[in-house]
């Protein structure tokens, strides 16, 4: 009797597989050409995209068809720096003293659902405190709903710099953290830092290459590095296939990291005529997070919203993003879409899209950020960014057309990822 159930569930799952889903799409957006294609048909078997066939084709009585004929479908969409652990509010400061890796697991839950639901089938996720490995493989094991997360766990820093996790504490709660902690300073420690990383299952590593915006010390964007140790970080990952992602508002701060040779610059406010040079010459992929910066100035006009010594200097930097990346866009500097979410509400990461046509980038330029790009950026390009044969099945559509109404990137109605369907 046991091995009849047995043979059955195989049988039973076999089918499962076999069968195919047939999804009708009325406009595909074409990420490689930037067209708008109508009237299309994708395949999907499993958790792979297996056809994509102009008109609507023929479905067999197995097979299951999903009516899109009325939306407009792209690929999953891929966001290249959130932080799902947190989400920002006034409370932020004490409850780094409150919350338990266990309330952040919880909390994070529904960030990466929220942020998965808007569309975002695959994101990086570049610093938190570790509960962020934890958050990848619990949604990679089908336990939590979320995006597929490639993580940088905790963020490596240098002492008292954007990533210490004591900035700011009372002398006697400060301690002295290590590379363990994410701190590292001079090139030995820079190393260990980087390998206590791939040893809790980092997928990538995150350095604060100058000061930050949302952190307890005074500079917000002198360099925190010296190229020296940058370049011992860069190597060492290198080793273990971790590409180097380097948080920068300063320019010297950038172009140590350039030169050092990071994968990315997030934010890169201060970016000059230089640094864009050097993006170029070093194939630097850069990650703005127009976003961040505005919705940290808008926050900082709250009052109480954040300690006086952030306010200052959200109000000086926040702003200033969207100028750059204007700039960087039209100079030719390789960019990959990035908001930040978390410091701002999870499932808002859209609103990027209106800041980077603002700038001057057409959405499809944008959309192709959030897919091609991105997933170039991550070392996935094999896996996602396109609706291609055999990438993965992360496919989703939304009302009405972007093309013609830029908030149309706020109605995502359908999202499918790895052949799942979370929403429609
Ligand atoms: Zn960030």
């Amino acid at each position: 009797m046991r091995k009849f159930f047995l043979l059955l569930i195989i049988f039973i799952s076999q089918w499962a597989i076999a069968q195919k889903t047939i999804i009708y799409c009325g406009k595909l957006i074409d990420v490689k050409s930037l067209q708008v294609l109508s009237e299309m048909s994708i395949v999907v078997e499993g958790n792979k995209i297996t056809d994509l066939q102009k008109g609507y084709i023929t479905a067999s009585s197995n097979d299951k068809v999903i009516d899109l004929k009325n939306k407009t479908v792209m690929p999953g969409l891929i966001d290249c720096h959130v932080h799902l652990e947190s989400e920002s509010s006034p409370a932020a400061q004490l409850q780094r003293f409150t919350l338990n890796p266990a309330d952040i697991a919880f909390q994070s839950t529904i960030y990466a659902k929220t942020t998965l639901l808007a569309g975002f089938t695959t994101v990086r996720d570049v610093g938190g405190s570790g509960v962020n490995i934890a958050l990848r493989n619990a949604i990679k094991k089908g336990l939590v709903i979320g995006p597929r997360v490639y993580t940088a766990g905790k963020t490596i820093a240098s002492t008292g710099g954007h990533a210490d996790p004591t900035n700011g504490y009372k002398k006697e709660l400060m301690g002295d953290p290590g590379p363990i902690e994410g701190v590292a300073n001079g090139v030995d420690e820079c190393r260990k830092a980087v390998r206590e990383r791939y040893k809790e299952g980092s997928d990538l590593i995150k350095i604060t290459a100058s000061g930050g915006v949302l952190s307890l010390e005074k500079d917000g964007s002198g360099p925190q590095f010296s190229e020296e140790e940058m370049r011992a970080i860069v190597e060492t990952a290198k080793d273990y296939g971790m590409p180097v992602a380097a948080h920068a508002h300063g320019a010297e701060a950038i172009k140590r990291a350039i030169r050092a040779g990071v994968t990315s610059i997030e934010h890169g406010t201060m970016m000059d005529d230089e640094a864009i040079e050097l993006c170029k010459k070093y194939g630097t992929w850069y990650v703005p997070t127009i976003i961040a910066g505005k919705s940290a100035a808008d926050s900082a006009k709250k009052p109480g919203y954040f300690p006086a010594i952030i306010t200052e200097k959200a109000l000086a930097i926040g702003p200033k993003i969207q100028a750059t990346f204007a700039k960087a866009y039209k100079a030719g500097v390789k960019i990959a879409f990035g908001t930040d979410a978390g410091v701002y509400a999870h499932g808002k990461n859209w609103m990027e899209f209106i800041y980077m046509t603002e700038a001057g980038m057409p959405i499809l330029e944008a959309i192709k950020a959030a897919t091609v790009n991105a997933s170039e950026l991550i070392g996935i390009s094999d896996k996602t960014g396109s609706i291609e044969k055999g990438k993965f099945a992360d496919i989703i559509a939304v009302d009405g057309d972007p093309t013609k109404d830029i908030q149309s990137m706020s109605k995502v109605q359908f999202v499918m990822k790895d052949g799942i369907v979370y929403k429609n």
